[in-house]
């Protein structure tokens, strides 16, 4: 599904060599942690994968597709095939929770029927049918989270990538979203999560991709995370 062969990336501006022979796979249907401190290579790995960035050397397939060569047009399509959430949630404020929803189901052109359809389900699923009419500032984080998570989710992606989904979210809130996060995969969607948070890394017992210095340092199956930074 997810494919990363002896990846290098040097950002020529700085000449920092922010990852060094990554190599990874991930399987359809799998649950995988990125982790590392700040700096050891996380986000480089997910501007990669969502195409915002190219490797230097090295190569990576998603989906089958070498996504070094998606044209400029194509890459727009080959994002939407991704569902990405982020720390920051990065939900439109002047829009209500279900049409932010609606929203990412409009820009691929789905139909009014599918719409009525697919927002209810989802914030059925994200357990927020309630706030359905509120704006985003009137939710708490992990709300935002949980609304976020739908609209990434609506156009049914095979792949979930979530950067940091609960660093901005309390220990109980984080668990919901893991909660769901859960969910989703076993509904058959690869997920992918970035984070710094060893406690929900520990509580998990997913795979462990780990990095350190732009190379990968562990990469374990049922994981568990032992250490603190
Ligand atoms: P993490 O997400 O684990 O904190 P990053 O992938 O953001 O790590 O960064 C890895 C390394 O690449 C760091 O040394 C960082 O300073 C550097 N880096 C990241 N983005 C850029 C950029 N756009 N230009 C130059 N250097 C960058």
């Amino acid at each position: 599904m997810i494919c990363f062969d002896n990846v290098n990336k040097i950002y020529e501006n700085t000449d920092t060599e922010a990852l060094s022979n990554v190599s990874f796979h991930i399987d359809e249907g799998e649950f995988v942690f990125i982790i590392g401190q700040s700096g050891a290579g996380k986000s480089t790995i997910t501007k990669l994968v969502l195409a915002e960035e190219k490797q230097t050397s090295g190569d990576i397939y998603v989906g089958g597709v070498d996504i070094s060569q998606l044209t400029d047009k194509q890459i727009p399509y080959y994002r939407r095939s991704l569902g990405v959430v982020f720390q920051e949630f990065r939900l439109l404020s002047t829009k209500n929770v279900y049409n932010n929803i609606a929203f990412a189901l409009r820009v691929r052109g789905a139909s009014n029927e599918e719409i009525k359809e697919l927002v209810p389900q989802w914030l059925e699923l994200v357990r927020i049918s309630d706030k359905a009419n509120a704006m985003p500032d009137e939710l708490s984080g992990g709300e935002r989270q949980r609304v976020a998570l739908a609209r990434a989710m609506v156009n049914n992606p095979a792949v979930l990538l979530a950067d940091e989904p609960t660093g901005n979210l309390d220990p109980v809130m984080t668990e919901e979203i893991m909660q769901i996060l859960t969910q989703i995969n076993e509904m058959g969607t690869t997920v992918i999560v970035v984070t710094h948070d060893i406690h929900m890394v520990n509580s998990m017992k997913k795979r462990v991709i780990e990095l350190d210095n732009g190379q990968i340092v562990r990469d374990e199956h049922q994981g568990g995370y032992q250490y603190e930074y």
